[in-house]
């Protein structure tokens, strides 16, 4: 196995089960210097072997150590040690091992395209390479709390399996949510993580509480009120997420207004549009004058022929995707997987409500490299300006048109790219990887910031330095960096 490459790394990265095997087979029979080093490690970490091993995943390439990627392979880090706990127990049993300070990246699904995702975390500001804690097997521990309408779970939760347990015990959901049921909710809440939601911001606005370990803690802690802005939007630099508590809704059912509209229209009507809708969304090419408008308003009740997916979403025990032509819906409205509304085809005619299931993590379709902004809905056109610009001057090879969401406010978490704004549009754009992005995308960040006022998805592409990280959030943001570096 010394020959574990990117290519198949990427393939089974999801499948943390899989890795985990790897890893475990590697320990007893690997060459005897990676094994004594191993073991080396558990004899001073662990009073016991076996669960040592388990949590200690370790595949030699060449160097020794193991090739981590994200989601896109646009960014990647060789780590000598990774945990995997699969349990508060098992997390703290590991962090307490540690001496105060050392140097930790967390990650969960890695679909972050952030460029800094395997070098700034926890006390990386230190020249030592840093352990890898790896969260996507540390899940479950649902609980609802109906009195506070509030869900608790570990962080390593996969959003769908979240999503799935709200539906099936008692009907409820998330009033925010993106379209990756694999992405967990520390690494969402982490990064301000967003759908077309128009009555909340992103997933960290619906954070009630949340709790936390470092290196060196025996017990993880309970964020107080005055920081839990912070820790809402933690970026993996000040601590571990261990578990978090969020606001829920009851489910509901949605009805879908699909129309052409001109972009002179959208942008006159924009604010009404907004006020009218529970989710929004459309796609627009840039240097064109249409765009393609997805309205969706909450309905009373399920008059006549709903799709339902809740008999699929039981058998699988997840959040399911529908096929293709569902997707679009699917995608701006989550909850859509749990009922449909009668605006919809009916099942017979497009085989929409299908239950299929997402067979794996990332094995999605890598060639792309995605940017997000958000930014007051007063400054479309300002926005639309400077990407026609952008395609237009620039070789920037982009991958489909721009994705256009909208979403409600933020006002908890502190690095927030819709924070203190009301209205917010995201801006989202794929370019080919294979281009000059970090280039072209520098240029697009600048004049985003420059004419829009927009901030990037700090779990997208991004390349803001200290500076211009201040100016964006502000004293929010001084006080996170000093409390990143300290
Ligand atoms: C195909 C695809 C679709 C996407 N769709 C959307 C979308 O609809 N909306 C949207 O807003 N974003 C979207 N994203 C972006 C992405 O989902 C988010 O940025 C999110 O962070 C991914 O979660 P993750 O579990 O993969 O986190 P990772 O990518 O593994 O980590 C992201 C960051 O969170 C930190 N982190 C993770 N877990 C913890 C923890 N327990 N404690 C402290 N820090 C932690 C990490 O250190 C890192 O800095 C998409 C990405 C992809 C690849």
């Amino acid at each position: 196995m010394s020959g574990f490459n990117l290519g198949l790394f990427q393939k089974n990265f999801g499948g943390n089960h899989r890795i985990a095997g790897v890893s475990i087979n590697l320990g007893c029979t690997k060459g005897r210097g990676s094994s004594t080093r191993m073991f080396n490690y558990c004899k001073t970490h662990s009073e016991n072997p076996s669960e040592c091993i388990n949590q200690f995943i370790k595949i030699n390439n060449t160097n020794n150590s193991i090739l981590l990627t994200n989601w896109s392979g646009n960014t990647s880090r060789q780590f000598n040690e990774i945990y995997t706990p699969k349990s508060y127990s098992e997390l703290t049993s590991i962090v307490s091992k540690m001496t105060p300070n050392t140097p930790i990246i967390v990650k969960s699904s890695s679909y972050s395209w952030s460029p800094f995702l395997f070098t700034k975390g926890i006390y990386t500001n230190k020249n030592i390479n840093p352990i890898c804690i790896n969260t996507t097997e540390y899940k479950g521990e649902i609980t609802i709390n109906e009195t506070n309408q509030t869900v608790t779970c570990l962080s390593g939760t996969y959003l769908g399996e979240l999503l799935c347990y709200l539906g099936l015990n008692g009907g409820y959901t998330l009033d925010q949510f993106p379209n990756i049921p694999f992405a967990t909710i520390g690494g969402a809440i982490a990064t301000c993580t967003h759908g077309s939601s128009t009555s909340v911001g992103t997933i960290s606005e619906l954070v009630t509480e949340l709790w936390y370990v470092l290196p060196g803690f025996t017990e993880e802690v309970k964020v107080s009120n005055d920081l839990l802005g912070a820790y809402a939007s933690v970026l993996g630099q000040i601590g571990i997420i261990t578990r978090v508590t969020l606001r829920i809704i009851p489910t509901f059912w949605l009805s879908l207004n699909k129309q052409t509209i001109t972009v002179t229209d959208l942008i006159n009507n924009v604010s009404n549009l907004f006020d009218t809708s529970d989710y929004l969304s459309c796609y627009w090419t840039p240097n064109t004058n249409t765009v393609d408008l997805r309205q969706y308003t909450k309905i009373s009740d399920s008059v006549t022929l709903p799709i339902s997916l809740f008999q699929c979403k039981i058998d699988n025990k997840f959040m399911v995707y529908q096929n293709i032509q569902n997707m679009d819906a699917y995608s701006e409205a989550p909850v859509l997987d749990w009922q449909i509304g009668n605006s919809r085809h009916t099942l017979n005619e497009s085989g929409l409500g299908e239950c299929d299931k997402q067979s794996s993590v990332p094995t999605g379709n890598p060639e792309y490299i995605e940017v997000e902004y958000a930014f007051d809905i007063s400054y479309l056109q300002e926005a639309i300006n400077v990407v026609n610009d952008w395609v237009n001057n620039y070789d920037t090879q982009m991958s489909l048109g721009v994705f256009v969401r909208f979403s409600g406010e933020d006002t908890l978490p502190w690095l927030s790219n819709c924070k203190g704004i009301a209205k917010n549009v995201w801006f989202l754009i794929d370019v080919d990887k294979k281009s000059n992005y970090n280039y072209n995308f520098n240029i697009l960040e600048k004049n985003m910031w420059q004419y829009v006022g927009a901030r990037p998805h700090l779990g997208k592409w991004n390349n803001v330095d200290n500076n211009t990280f201040i100016e964006m959030y502000g004293s929010d943001g001084a006080t996170f960096l000093q409390m990143a570096n300290s």
